[in-house]
């Protein structure tokens, strides 16, 4: 598998506007979109820093993955997305090693990536994003 770069940072916030006053207001960290993803049920910021952006993540129901990690852990780093290069094959050499994966297959990502999730059971306690995107 082929890694790329640190593609995004992945922060659950109650609020995006909220969040926005201290990565963009205080830390001069332009916000270049905003985002939601139905499926997800998440609603997403895009901060670059360089090669790599911060990703703030607000749910938008009470069921969502992000309202439930808040609930449990509060606010905070939610998950490490990897630009991989071919993510059918990455999730295929996973698979082959046995590591536990959340998305078999690639589904839509924020910003129009191709994503899937690695199970966190299997990345010692990180939930890990690998994002295959259009350069
Ligand atoms: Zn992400």
């Amino acid at each position: 598998m082929k890694t790329k770069v640190v593609d995004h940072i992945g922060i659950a916030v109650h609020s995006i506007d909220e969040a926005l006053s201290f990565w963009q207001n205080t830390l001069g960290i332009e916000c270049t979109g905003v985002e939601e993803v139905a499926e997800q049920r998440v609603k997403t910021a895009f901060l670059p820093v360089g090669d790599t952006e911060i990703e703030l993540l607000e749910a938008t129901s009470e069921d969502s993955p992000v309202a439930k990690f808040i609930e449990k852990k509060g606010e905070g780093i939610h998950h490490l997305a990897l630009r991989v290069d071919d993510l059918e094959a990455a999730l295929a050499e996973l698979k082959e090693k046995g590591i536990r994966l959340i998305d078999e297959t690639p589904r839509y990502g924020a910003g129009g990536a191709r994503i899937a999730f690695v199970h966190p059971k299997a990345t010692g306690g990180i939930l890990l994003e690998l994002s295959e995107r259009k350069e």
